[in-house]
């Protein structure tokens, strides 16, 4: 379960999140919509523990326990997961290392290279990945929509039970975007008490991955809720329509 109240988060100086709550619990799914520049990627990043927001009130509960003041790789323990809008590549550091390092650091004894290798291969097929991948550093020369795909990799292998996916859908083509997402259901079906909270600008995302609720974000905060079909209708009418009703 993951609770947000009256968050308040500056970045440079500007207040970008302003008053933001949401409660998300387990198994469920959310979507937040909103324009550009309001502040979507701001609250992945601060669920996620960036040291970039600087959060001036307002709490962030996750499974009953205070995070707001946590580093990212203990929230990272702890089961959040941050698939992020533009991932960046990491020079000198291969997709394996990193796995490895990151699923070590998760549990009491350090997995084995074999069953390591059988995750990771099955997860890569399923993915439609090409097979070196692994042995490559981070996201080098990936187009953005292999980095999509190897952030959901990462989600996968590293088994979250709250996954955050910060337009996960842009720079799909159509196929990755269906592989992408029946990935993300088969994960939902396996591990039924994940949460999900999937920013977007597009409701197609939302008929592949069903959401319970769908929140839309302006100015920092949570104008109006609805459910799938509140996304279809932002889409048609535009965010300006909705807030002026
Ligand atoms: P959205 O994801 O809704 O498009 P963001 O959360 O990325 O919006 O950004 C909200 C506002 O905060 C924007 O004006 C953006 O320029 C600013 N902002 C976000 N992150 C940073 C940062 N690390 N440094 C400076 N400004 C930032
Ligand atoms: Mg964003």
């Amino acid at each position: 379960m993951l609770k947000i109240d009256n968050l308040c988060v500056k970045v440079d100086d500007r207040d970008i999140l302003n008053d933001f709550n949401i409660l998300i619990n387990d198994g469920e799914v959310h979507a937040i919509m909103g324009p550009n520049g309001t502040g979507k990627s701001t609250v992945s990043k601060v669920i996620m523990g960036s040291p970039d927001y600087e959060v001036l009130s307002g709490s962030i509960i996750f499974n009953s326990e205070d995070i707001t003041n946590l580093e990212v790789d203990e929230r990272s323990r702890k089961g959040i997961f941050l698939s992020m809008q533009n991932p960046i590549s990491i020079e000198g550091v291969t997709n394996s290392e990193f796995l490895r390092t990151a699923l070590n650091a998760r549990s009491e004894e350090t997995v084995s290279l074999f069953d390591f290798i059988k995750v990771v291969e099955s997860s890569v097929k399923d993915l439609e990945i090409k097979n070196n991948i692994i042995h490559k550093s981070i996201n080098d020369g990936s187009s953005g929509g292999e980095r999509k795909k190897n952030e959901v990799l990462q989600m996968k292998i590293l088994k979250p039970s709250f996954v955050i996916l910060d337009e996960v859908d842009s720079g799909l083509d159509v196929d990755s975007l269906r592989i992408v997402c029946e990935n993300i259901n088969k994960y939902k079906q396996e591990n039924p008490n994940t949460s999900i909270l999937i920013i977007t600008h597009y409701p197609r995302i939302l008929e592949y991955i069903e959401p319970d609720y769908v929140h839309m974000m302006v100015g920092g905060k949570i104008v109006k809720t609805g459910n799938k079909d509140f996304a279809f209708e932002i889409e048609k009418t535009g965010y300006n329509e909705v807030v002026s009703e």
